[in-house]
């Protein structure tokens, strides 16, 4: 049946949510426990294991510009999401194997590690593009069920994020270091799922609203590259160029950061080299530039949660139930639960306000202001708290609340602003810039959680962290003054994007 002809969704979503929902279980199950299992089991000290944090999550956004363009041109959406699935399961299951010996053979099990990152790291870079656009595809376009389908589809996503660190936390983050293999295991059979949900029901349901197959190999490609073993030899090639780039950037030369300078500064030219944009494209690509600019000070202060935030909550946050000690991973749940939990009343927020619903700009200004406040929470939970006593577990559950709020004002609004005012013809490319900035965020988010005062004093731009209230007091400032700014800049904004003040 067409999505024209009915008002429900295509099946096809529901396919798409479970394929996502299995996969991000995959990789937030992971995530949540990563940097306990490099500071615990592999004994990095923090300063490495954030900065390693930074560079792995970094590229996972980076990746997906190439396998975003390797199917637009020759794979198609659905083999890509099959292939990086498969590769991502073999980089569980190569961590797995690492966190089996790490005692036994620690030479082996860094190099597995190193290994494992960068199968994760290809994969995902296959999957995570091709997957999110199949979503819009199931629809004729201009249909307006295509955003509330990525609404459902976000919901897949989160209900995903919240069930993979509480699962891989508890079967293996048990205050037992040689448990976390068990975490990898899970996360790696949850990406396997994700694989047989997709291939089960992909032919039949992953149709458009004509009821023709979509995602497929476009036409005239030619068969040589669509031999599975020649795509075998391809994606292991690019994972290990993948581990390669994280272990240079980790042992030797930090150079990611230049990477990602010389990856705009390719796109820049790109685009206003384009001689058939018109000026007022031009002005709404660099409008889509700045937003881009702003959403780096979110996302770096945001993914503290897989790095300092997760220390903080391992290290001083009183987790003791008396029947049950909460395991720091499951705290990288709560974003999950709260966009599931409030996704709904934002949604009817903004129907509320109706024709007083705010601008885009503004919501995101909003997003960062309520991020300021969540560290702001958690600077008080912290304040004259002497060193080894725990705080409270309110404070971090507070903080994660008010991230969320700040999320749900921020990343669908931005999403959907780049998607409205990007030209057509480079539409792709303006996406490209949108993970760009949060590849350039979570390398920040790295460096930033090195600040994490562990044995005494660190320092950012003479900013000098000597507790835990100064370090987060930091973050206050930081996504304050950019929500200040991005404020201020509002009315320009509007004008340069030369739309009514509700686009
Ligand atoms: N949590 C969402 C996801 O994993 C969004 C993350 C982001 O945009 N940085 O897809």
């Amino acid at each position: 049946m067409s999505s024209n002809q009915t008002s429900a969704h295509p099946k096809g979503l529901y396919v798409l949510f479970t394929t996502e929902m299995w996969e991000r279980f995959n990789y937030y199950g992971m995530r949540a426990i990563l940097v306990l299992f490099m500071t615990k089991a592999l004994m990095f000290d923090k300063t490495i294991a954030s900065g390693l944090y930074g560079s792995y999550t970094s590229l996972v956004f980076l990746t997906p510009l190439i396998g975003g363009f390797i199917a637009d041109r020759y794979w198609g959406n659905k083999r890509s999401i099959i292939v990086g699935g498969l590769t991502m399961a073999l980089g569980e299951f190569i961590l797995f194997f690492c966190a089996t010996i790490y005692q036994s053979n620690p030479e082996l099990s860094t190099f597995l590690f190193f290994s494992g990152l960068g199968f994760m790291i290809a994969g995902n870079g296959f999957f995570k593009p091709n997957i999110s656009s199949m979503v819009g595809q199931l629809y004729t376009p201009g249909d307006r069920k295509i955003d509330p389908a990525y609404t459902i589809f976000y919901m897949g996503i989160n209900v995903g994020g919240a069930l993979g660190p509480f699962l891989c936390g508890a079967f293996g983050d048990t205050g037992n270091p040689a448990d976390f293999k068990w975490a990898f295991l899970i996360a790696g059979i949850g990406m396997l799922l994700s694989v047989v949900v997709q291939l089960l029901f992909q032919e039949k349901y992953l149709v458009n609203a004509e009821g023709e197959s979509i995602g497929n190999v476009p036409r005239g490609v030619n068969a040589k590259l669509l031999n599975p073993l020649f795509g075998a030899i391809g994606i292991g090639v690019f994972a290990s160029v993948m581990i390669a780039l994280l272990y240079i950037d980790a042992k030797m030369f930090s150079y990611i950061f230049y990477l990602l300078i010389a990856s705009l500064l390719l796109i820049l030219a790109v685009i206003f080299g384009d001689k058939s944009l018109s000026p007022l494209d031009k002005k709404k690509v660099g409008v889509i530039f700045i937003l881009s600019f702003f959403v780096i000070f979110f996302w770096s202060a945001f993914e503290q949660a897989g790095a300092s935030l997760t220390f903080f909550a391992d290290e001083q946050t009183q987790r003791n139930l008396g029947f049950y000690t909460v395991p720091a991973s499951f705290f990288q749940s709560l974003n999950s639960i709260f966009v599931i939990a409030f996704a709904p009343v934002f949604a009817w927020i903004w129907v509320k306000l109706g024709k007083h619903d705010l601008s885009s700009p503004t919501k995101m200004a909003l997003g960062l202001f309520l991020l300021s406040i969540g560290y702001l929470w958690i600077a008080i939970g912290v304040k004259d708290v002497q060193p080894g006593i725990k705080v409270s577990m309110m404070w971090l559950i507070g903080m994660y609340a008010l991230h969320t709020w700040g999320e749900l004002c921020l990343s669908p609004i931005g999403l959907s602003l780049v998607n409205k005012l990007a030209p057509i013809k480079i539409a792709s490319l303006l996406m490209a810039v949108w993970f760009l900035a949060n590849a350039f965020a979570n390398k920040l988010a790295g460096q930033l959680s090195a600040l994490y005062p562990e044995k005494g004093t660190t320092s950012f731009l003479g900013y000098e962290m000597n507790n835990m209230y100064d370090f987060f007091i930091f973050f206050v400032v930081l996504s304050g003054l950019a929500s200040l700014i991005l404020f201020l800049l509002t009315r320009w904004l509007q004008k340069m994007m030369n739309t009514p003040v509700q686009q």
